[in-house]
């Protein structure tokens, strides 16, 4: 079974995405990681951003691993190409970089195609931004989470400032949230959108074991759906 969580930056997608997962024996899988690995690399090895290209061949080359802990569904890390990126695709020219590279249609089609084969090896929660339109549409569970512009950025400062990785800078962080749901959304391919049959939940002013719970009987409903047909 797979539960796509779609949204803009900061909604809280990876925190809920783990926490179910958890919750439901799912394995989890943060498809904007893999995008941000594949920029860390392009800027590594002076690819231009608007090179599709280029980012194309670099995508379908690299090699990304997840790192997990034994018995954890949920990753602790990711390595491209062999290299530990987990910290390194957090920084403020990572969140630059990454909407460009990930609007490249090459650079989609190979991460897409990767995703799917990941998806199909399980039960999972898939976090993104075309993952119920695109990568699994038909996929049993869809939810499309937002919140306001300034809860998500307050949301992203305190997870940098927790994890010690990105900026805490209120307004930077404010503004990379607003420039990357604007390109996110107007991309060409596989905008940020959530699909017709999603369900949106607005996590503004709620708190998120609130809504990791209300997705979590979402999900067994959809289970128990699935099983009566
Ligand atoms: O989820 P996160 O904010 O880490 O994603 C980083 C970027 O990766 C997004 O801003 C977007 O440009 C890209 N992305 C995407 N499609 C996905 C997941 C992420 O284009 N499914």
């Amino acid at each position: 079974m797979i539960i796509a969580i779609d949204g803009p930056a900061g909604a809280g997608k990876s925190s809920v995405a783990r926490a179910c997962a958890k919750k439901l024996g799912f394995r989890c899988l943060d498809t904007g990681a893999m995008y941000r690995a594949v920029a860390w690399l392009a800027v590594q090895q002076g690819v231009a951003v608007t090179d599709e290209e280029s980012l194309g061949a670099l995508a379908r080359s690299a090699s990304i691993v997840f790192l997990h802990d034994e018995g954890d569904p949920v990753a602790r890390g990711i390595t491209i190409n062999g290299h530990d990126v987990t910290k390194a695709i957090r920084t403020p020219e990572i969140d630059k970089a990454v909407s460009p590279v990930s609007a490249a249609g090459p650079v989609r089609e190979a991460m897409t195609e990767q995703q799917r084969r990941i998806g199909q090896g399980g039960d999972y929660v898939i976090e993104g931004r075309d993952i119920g339109t695109v990568v699994f549409p038909d996929a049993e569970l869809k939810i499309f989470l937002t919140a306001t512009n300034e809860e998500r950025a307050h949301r992203r400062v305190r997870q940098n400032a927790d994890t010690g990785v990105g900026s805490i800078d209120y307004a930077e962080v404010l503004a990379d949230i607003i420039r990357r749901d604007e390109a996110d959304s107007s991309r060409g391919n596989a905008p940020l959108a959530a699909a017709a049959d999603a369900k949106l939940i607005d996590s503004t002013g709620t708190y998120i074991e609130d809504i990791i719970e209300n997705i979590c009987v979402l999900a067994n409903l959809a289970r128990a759906d699935g099983k009566a047909r």
